[in-house]
């Protein structure tokens, strides 16, 4: 038995044999035209059948993928008609009286190099750049006259490639295709996202070891924890029956809870968001039907880097957690980031107790140039859905005051640079210092909602570092100091007609599911993986009870 390891994207078990996808790759060189006219109405010709054969595989993959799937032909369609690009190849064949497949070759390289300058880190932009290559070679394809390869499965197989096009994986016959695996690609990338909605099992990232030396060995993929194991043992095989039928039986009841309302069984309604850590996350909060995100932890975008995200890297972030959400609510967090935090290029003093000093919002008001990049990014992003931007670490009220003066700043220079926005984006405070709770009343008039941080509540209320291995020693296990300061604010949030929700981890604790119902909390933000058993606790609750729920507070709030 051999095992690869990657990176798992969509968990599952697989069992079939291993084909390897091959792409027809044709060698391109560049020849003198003559007839620079002629050449055109070949290059025109073959345009016209793309964008025939687009439109059909748009409406085959409608039935069978679904609309969100099948943009990509959208975009496909998009990408031929673009102006910019076609004429870039028609002014190639007249000008230098090159050869219509030499004229794409030459494009998708400009395009390419153009688009990677711009951001070369942005997945947004290598998923772009994937698109042209992927029209491209259709273009070329038909160009050429050229048949388009059938990549034909006779058995349940387990499909390897270096990495696949886009249209690729659509084309994939489901029927036959028992995993994905990939030696390359991005958690992000078409494959990886067509993979989960088909509901693939796949695994990406594997590396060299994803050798062609394994063709027609039977393996089976655990896409749960990214391993592939090429020729199994027989205990191997019987442990993984069993995983997958636990598996199976938990994702039955999340099949069964999708689409429901978050709702107890005398009507008392309550939103539950995802709290994501990166466009990753994305996948997962859809796939377990959030109501929007709560929280996104915009620090990733700086963490592991040399240098400060740029705002073109951060405007095609998000504007991407943006678009997937269509229209559903996102709470952005500006980034959280302290002298704890190892990069180097904050140039941040050492500090003894970080966790107490330069991070955070303090960082983005004494350093106005690097908030306003961000704001910058934000606000251009705003206008492709429902943004909110929560503000971290707040003590006081002037910080506000002062964030809606850098707001208006960088609201002036967007309308300077002819840069479209929205004018009303919701700004919130996260509530996560016990300063922020005793001024909830002050704060609650400043801000347009509140998202409380139990996370950090529970470290600053309690005096225990968040991250002491004792912490759970030394906090008392009843939270009653933190449900204290959440009916608080709370109370104070609906007082002046803001809502507050709850973003921390205990959020997501079942067994205070019924106390935050109680309370009035608006809304629960937890990680992806919560939101079914958080929905299943609230529908399964009965409020009208009006003793019980006071008898329930007082156990809880001892008040
Ligand atoms: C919190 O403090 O509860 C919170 C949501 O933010 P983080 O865990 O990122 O500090
Ligand atoms: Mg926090």
């Amino acid at each position: 038995m051999q095992k690869l390891m990657g990176n798992a994207v969509y968990g599952g078990i697989g069992r079939g044999v291993i084909k390897f996808f091959h792409r027809d790759e044709v060698v391109i060189s560049k020849a003198r035209v003559v007839d620079t006219l002629r050449e055109l109405r070949r290059f025109a010709y073959a345009r016209n059948e793309v964008i025939e054969e687009l439109k059909q595989l748009y409406n085959q993959a409608v039935t069978e993928v679904g609309e969100d799937e099948a943009q990509i032909f959208m975009i496909h369609q998009m990408i031929i008609d673009d102006n910019q690009y076609v004429s870039s190849m028609e002014k190639l064949i007249l000008n230098e009286h090159c050869n219509a497949e030499f004229a794409v070759v030459r494009t998708v390289k400009v395009f390419s190099k153009m688009m990677s300058d711009m951001s070369s880190e942005s997945e947004y932009i290598s998923e772009r750049i994937a698109d042209i290559r992927d029209v491209s070679a259709r273009l070329l394809r038909h160009i050429q006259n050229r048949d388009e390869k059938v990549f034909k499965l006779e058995e349940m197989s387990v499909v390897c490639a270096d990495d696949f096009l886009p249209s690729e994986t659509i084309m994939l016959d489901k029927s036959k295709v028992a995993a994905i695996c990939t030696s390359y690609g991005s958690a992000n990338s078409h494959t990886a996202i067509l993979a989960r909605t088909r509901g693939i099992p796949c695994i990406i990232g594997i590396g060299e070891e994803l050798k062609e030396t394994l063709e027609n060995k039977y393996c089976i993929v655990d896409s749960y924890s990214g391993i592939m194991y090429i020729e199994p043992d027989n205990e191997t095989a019987k442990l993984l029956d069993h995983k997958e039928a636990v598996e199976g039986r938990k994702r039955e009841l999340l099949t069964r809870l999708r689409g429901r309302k978050n709702i107890t069984r005398d009507g008392r309604e309550i939103e539950v968001l995802a709290n994501i850590c990166d466009l990753t996350d994305i996948e997962s909060a859809k796939t377990n039907d959030c109501g929007g995100i709560g929280l996104l932890r915009s620090e990733y975008l700086y963490n592991n880097k040399e240098d400060y995200p740029d705002e073109e890297v951060q405007f095609y972030n998000y504007r991407r957690v943006l678009t997937e959400m269509q229209g559903k609510p996102v709470v952005i967090r500006t980034m959280d980031i302290g002298a704890d935090s190892d990069l180097e290029y904050f140039g941040f003093e050492h500090e003894k107790n970080p966790a107490l000093g330069f991070r955070s919002i303090r960082v983005c008001l004494s350093r106005p140039e690097i908030f306003k990049t961000q704001l910058r990014a934000l606000f251009r992003a705003s206008v492709y859905g429902d943004l909110r931007i929560l503000f971290p670490l707040i003590i006081d009220v002037s910080e506000i005051i002062r964030i809606k003066e850098i707001v208006d700043e960088v609201k002036a220079e967007l309308i300077h640079d002819n840069k479209p926005f929205k004018d009303n984006i919701p700004l919130g405070a996260l509530i996560e210092t016990p300063a922020a709770v005793m001024l909830s009343d002050l704060l609650a008039q400043n801000v347009d909602f509140f998202a409380i941080g139990t996370n950090d509540l529970e470290q600053y209320s309690n005096a225990i570092y968040r991250y002491n291995p004792n912490f759970e020693q030394i906090c008392p296990d009843d939270h009653i100091c933190v449900l204290r300061m959440i009916k608080m604010v709370c109370d104070n949030a609906h007082a002046h007609g803001i809502k507050a929700y709850i973003c921390g981890e205990l959020g997501a604790d079942t067994d205070y599911t019924e106390v935050f119902l109680d309370l009035h909390v608006d809304g629960l933000s937890v990680t992806p993986t919560n939101i079914l058993t958080v929905r299943k606790t609230i529908r399964s609750l009965n409020l009208s009870d009006r003793r019980q729920v006071r008898q329930n507070i007082q156990k809880h709030l001892k008040c």
